[in-house]
């Protein structure tokens, strides 16, 4: 334990962000970093619990009391070598990640209503920034170097995908001395991590470097290849001894209300790529361009993706009171960029309809307060829970730009996925349905699905493994490494009869 009355001496802190008018003016990180001294104060704040709380918050078992130590004492290399032991990117995640393991820690059982219903983290370690200034000095200090394999076997896997569970998969492939090649169908590397967030949240130079470090350990990317339209499943098959699917879960979730198709009626993964792309410089042909202007803004949805729309569109200049709103019954999590515009966020809003002028274009968006009620029925007390309109609500707001960013439902299945055949599990399904029955069913209604998979990552078919978004549906950059990393190690036990790659308990399972 770095100093057992840290808690009770140091308060919680963490660096300014940047001012809102100065950080609003360009798409750099907002956050800053701390001197070394006032970041090993906050790694003293950590208590050294019996039982780390933290440790089982976070989906990759990181050790979060032993690199708290370690950096509160100044051995900064040690604590890269614990981070690194359980995390290949421990700089995309000190940046991004939501922080299940600062929920848990022991220091936020000072809760008060208030707080929980804020989504507040209250005195806890700040284990997000500590990692994140770990990492960085590892690489300012030349730490992070590339480790090729020392012995290589004759295997050749595919990986198809490159966000991070694509790459946390080649990296440890690679370093079991596998031939690894991922196949990206964009033209750069790095999946959401660089065409989903911004570059106000994660620079993307950061993403490049790890790239570098992978492609000189041996990792070899092909990008602009969609696999199983530009290169056929039968290749795939016949060229590689085992296949990784992390193909995300980019199915987006559609509004299925009147007028939706009307122009400036928008996904947000068709605004967010562009606007990313334009920051690093490419240029968007004019009739795709989706350009806010001083438009009267509606986003539609409460999660990442909205957020992001959100601090893109308030670096852009648009009218400052844009409206977002989200279905269910919570509140958009307050970020850094709803400080930028306050904006006006609701919960508990049903878009029942979208008007136009004669030219077809957007002019307004018509709503209705809803709320939700959940009943218990039944010996086996089930749950069901059910969305009522409140009459008399109904609102109208004017709009020339709506964003929909309603959340993802599962992998994109055409091509790749239909051409290997694998199962899918598609959330109230008959499990008796054909795969032809279950692709149709996409094809007409909007459930949530994903790639079957079993308890090695295998899919439904011989050799074929799956992992991050496209397994476990959308979820965080975080559990995209878990399972990258343990799907490698199932890929290397299935190619070897046996694994040395570390595995990590499941945090779901020890909770
Ligand atoms: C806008 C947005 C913001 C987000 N912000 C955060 C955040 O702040 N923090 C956080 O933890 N999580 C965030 N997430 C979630 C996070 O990005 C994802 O959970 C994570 O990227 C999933 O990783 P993945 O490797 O499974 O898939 P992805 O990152 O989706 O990568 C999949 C890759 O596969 C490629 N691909 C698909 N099919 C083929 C094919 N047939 N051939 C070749 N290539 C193919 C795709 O082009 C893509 O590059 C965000 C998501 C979005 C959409
Ligand atoms: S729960 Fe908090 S205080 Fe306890 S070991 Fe983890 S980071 Fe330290």
């Amino acid at each position: 334990m770095g100093k057992d009355t840290g808690f009770l001496e140091f308060e919680k802190e963490s660096p300014p962000l940047r001012p809102v008018d100065e950080r609003v003016r360009d798409f750099k990180e907002y956050e800053t970093f701390f001197p070394a001294e006032d970041l090993q104060k906050q790694a003293g704040r950590c208590m050294d619990c019996g039982v780390p709380f933290c440790h089982m918050g976070c989906p990759l078992g990181n050790m979060i009391p032993d690199w708290n130590d370690l950096v509160y004492r100044g051995h900064w290399k040690e604590a890269l070598a614990s981070l690194h032991s359980t995390n290949n990117f421990p700089e995309f995640t000190g940046r991004i990640c939501p922080a299940p393991c600062e929920d848990d820690c022991v220091l936020n059982e000072h809760y008060t209503l208030d707080a929980v219903e804020k989504q507040q983290k209250v005195n806890v370690v700040t284990i997000e920034e500590i990692e994140k200034h770990i990492a960085e000095r590892g690489w300012s200090e030349g730490w992070i170097r590339p480790l090729p394999p020392k012995k290589l076997t004759d295997r050749q896997i595919a990986i198809v995908g490159s966000g991070p569970a694509g790459l946390a998969a080649a990296q440890q492939l690679r370093r079991a001395g596998h031939a690894v090649t991922v196949f990206e169908k964009d033209d750069r590397i790095g999946g959401l991590l660089v065409y989903g967030i911004p570059d106000f949240k994660l620079e993307k130079n950061i993403v490049s470097r790890r790239v570098d470090q992978l492609r000189a350990e041996g990792v070899e990317f092909r990008t602009g290849v969609n696999v199983g339209v530009d290169y056929s499943v039968e290749e795939l098959r016949i060229s590689f001894d085992a296949i990784l699917l992390a193909t995300g879960a980019q199915h987006t979730r559609k509004l299925l209300v009147d007028g939706s198709e009307l122009e400036g009626v928008h996904y947000a993964m068709d605004y967010l790529p562009q606007r990313n792309r334009e920051v690093a410089g490419d240029l968007i042909p004019e009739e795709q361009r989706i350009e806010p202007g001083r438009k009267k803004t509606v986003i539609l949805g409460g999660g990442f993706t909205a957020a992001d729309c959100l601090g893109n569109l308030n670096r852009q200049g648009v009218d400052p009171r844009v409206h977002q709103f989200e279905l269910v019954n919570m509140v958009p999590r307050p970020t850094p960029v709803h400080q930028e515009a306050n904006p006006d966020c609701r919960a508990n809003i049903l878009t029942e309809s979208i008007s136009g002028d004669s030219l077809g274009r957007v002019k307004a968006l018509q709503a209705v307060n809803v709320e939700w009620k959940v009943e218990t029925s039944g010996k086996s007390a089930s749950r069901q829970v059910t969305m009522q309109r409140v009459p008399g609500s109904e609102f109208s707001v004017p709009a020339d730009l709506i964003l929909l960013a309603m959340g993802f439902l599962g992998p994109k299945v055409e091509g790749l996925l239909e051409g290997l055949g694998v199962e899918l599990n598609v959330r109230g399904a008959d499990k008796t349905s054909s795969p032809e029955q279950l692709i149709k069913m996409l094809k007409n209604a909007q459930p949530m699905f994903d790639v079957y998979a079993d308890d090695n990552f295998m899919t439904s078919e011989e050799g074929v493994f799956v992992a991050g978004d496209a397994n476990r549906g959308a979820s965080i950059v975080v559990w995209a490494i878990w399972e990258g990393r343990e799907a490698a190690r199932c890929i290397d036990k299935y190619l070897m009869g046996t694994s040395s790659l570390p595995t990590t308990p499941q945090a779901e399972v020890l909770i």
